[in-house]
């Protein structure tokens, strides 16, 4: 009788073991596929970073290519400020040649676009092709116009006014812009 239930107890004590070496297996096993899983992520999670500091770093690289603003400049261009009406040195401009962005130096107008407005602000029925692209503001009010090359801030896009043929005023703050004179032959 006693041995009869000691033999169960080493029976039931050998089921035990085994079940437990089954859960010392399993859990090396666990812990083995949780290693590679981790490893697994760490190794795309840094393969991530290291793409994203390249992303940063062409950006620093293309901003470093900009040129240089004042903090007037930067009010207008980069926080889309106006400048002071009738104040913009290229207002009365009338000579022949480019108007250029400020920050990267696309050509944005030519003179012949040039008209006058008597708004305070340089004035242009067209621009260079796709140069100049036009965003509706968040009210749907005013259509804004960036530089298409660097996303600089030049001013507003008017249509249907009837200043010239083509219907269309530019707006645009001489502090967006740079003048190149067409040269003379
Ligand atoms: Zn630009």
């Amino acid at each position: 009788m006693l041995l009869c239930a000691f033999t169960v107890a080493v029976r039931a004590l050998g089921r035990m073991n085994i079940q437990m070496l089954k859960n010392v297996q399993m859990k090396q096993v666990l812990s083995k596929t949780l290693l590679f899983v981790g490893m697994v992520l760490i190794t795309s999670l840094s393969a991530c970073a290291q793409k994203q500091t390249k992303e940063q770093l062409t950006q620093t690289t293309k901003n470093m290519e900009w040129n240089k603003l004042t903090k007037e400049e930067e009010a207008v261009i980069v926080h889309k400020g106006t400048e002071y009406p009738g104040t913009g040195k290229l207002l009365n401009n009338k000579e022949k040649g480019t108007y250029t962005c400020k920050r990267c130096n696309a050509a944005l107008y030519r003179s012949e676009s040039k008209f006058e407005s008597d708004c305070g602000w340089p004035s242009f029925d067209d621009e260079i092709a796709g140069a100049v692209k036009r965003i509706p503001d968040a009210d749907g009010s005013r259509t804004e116009i960036v530089c298409s090359a660097c996303g600089g801030h030049l001013g507003h896009v008017f249509l249907g006014e009837g200043f010239t043929a083509k219907n269309t005023r530019n707006c645009v703050n001489s502090v967006s812009m740079n003048f190149v004179p067409d040269k003379k032959s």
